[in-house]
Formats: structure tokens, sequence, C-alpha cells
């Protein structure tokens, strides 16, 4: 029997967009004004972690079968409520993997030997990165849905969706062969600005551009996380 059909992309550095708020916000400095010193580290930071970000995803569409406590992708069962209610209403899925690569990690732990502050930065760069590769990914599924839209994404260790799922996913994926994504023993994944998720494709959706529920003003959306 063959497997689910597992899709690949690759995103220039030009097509992911790293916002500074971002970046404070992942240094802890979030709502504030970064001094000349820092503005001028961040946008060093951001430059060079362009020329060494390597922009993949890898994913595929599942039919899925939604419980009240969990939900059946065929090739694994994921356990919990909160990714039931999450995908409560939807037939199919989208599971995905996506990662900066191997070399901007090279570069983080480098400077973390020259200079701690510069590696703070780059490791908040790394992270604003990722989220922004998954938001690219998301909408360009969203746009080819038509009348349908993508529910938020939802990462293993969300709500009661334990973590240890990312090993599932990351098999039926094939990340390791397909984005060079792998996990360790203790669930560390490599390269470590990488994300795992599954996007619910339902008649409803989330109806922000960038997928971001703390940020977003609709407080009243029922798919917030
Ligand atoms: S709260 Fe906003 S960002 Fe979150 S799911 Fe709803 S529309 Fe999307």
């Amino acid at each position: 029997m063959s497997g689910p059909v597992v899709l690949a992309a690759q995103y220039g550095a030009e097509e992911i967009i790293i916002r500074p708020a971002q970046v404070l916000r992942y240094l802890g400095m979030g709502g504030k004004q970064p001094d000349d010193q820092m503005a001028e580290l961040m946008e060093q930071c951001v430059a060079e972690f362009k020329t060494a970000a390597s922009y993949k995803v890898c994913w595929l569409t599942a039919d899925i079968s939604v419980e009240e406590v969990g939900v059946a992708f065929g090739f694994f069962y994921a356990p919990g409520k909160s990714l039931a209610h999450n995908l409560k209403g939807c037939k199919r899925a989208i599971l995905f993997a996506a990662t900066t690569g191997m070399q901007a990690e090279q570069q983080r732990r480098r400077a973390a030997v020259a200079s701690p502050a510069r590696a703070l930065v780059l490791d908040a760069v790394g992270t604003a990165a990722v989220e922004a590769l998954c938001d690219h990914f998301c909408a360009d599924r969203r746009a080819e849905l038509g009348g349908q839209g993508l529910r938020p994404r939802f990462s293993p260790g969300y709500g009661d969706l334990p973590l240890q799922l990312q090993r599932e996913l990351l098999a039926c994926l094939d990340s390791h062969r397909k984005i060079g994504l792998s996990l360790s023993a203790s669930m560390m994944m490599t390269p470590q600005k990488s994300v795992t998720a599954i996007c619910g494709i339902g008649r409803e959706g989330c109806s922000a551009v960038s997928h971001d529920c703390e940020q977003c003003e609709k407080r009243d959306c029922a798919f917030r996380l």
C-alpha cells in the first residue's frame, strides 16, 4: 500500500518577511522601542540570517475523522480535546513541517561562541523567520482552497496535544529526506528553528492574513488559540 503524497517547496529569502516587531517580541521586548544599538544589532542579524536561511516546507493533505477527544488521520491518531475542538467540522487537514535550514543553525552556534548577545538576537530572528515562513505557507494553501477556509495552525504541545506527536508527524511527512528536518530522542528538532503543525480545511477558517491569535483583534473568533 502506498503512503500519502508528500509535497515539498522552497521559498526565497525575499519572500519571507522578518518583522522587527516580531523579533523584539521573541526577545521579550514586545511593545518597547529598541535603542539605537539594539536596532542596529537587529538589522545586522536579520541581514546575516537571510544569507544563511534556507526556507523549506513539506506537507500532505489527509482525510480526517474528528471525534470528541481525538482526531484520526488514518496513519496516526492524535488524542486530546484541543485539536478536536480546533478541527471540529473539518473533513480534511493539511499536515506540514517547516524549517529555516541547518546553515542558519550553524551561524547561530558560531555566534554564541563570539558574542552571546548576537546569538540571542539571531535566535529571536530565527523564531520570527520560521513563524513568518509558516504564515506564508498557510497563505499559499489558503489561496488554493477557493471557497473553503484554513483553520489556525495547531502544533504538538499546544493545549493537550502531546509533543510526542511530532515524531509521527515528521515520519509521515518523510521530513528528513524531504527538507532535512529530524527529531532527537529528547524530542528536539534539528534544525531547531523548525515547526510542525496541522491546519484543518473547513467551511470556516482563520480570517487573519498573518495568523497570530495573540496579536489578532478579532476577540470573538471561534478558532482563537
Ligand atoms: S483570533 Fe485571529 S488569528 Fe486567531 S484564528 Fe481567529 S482570526 Fe485567526
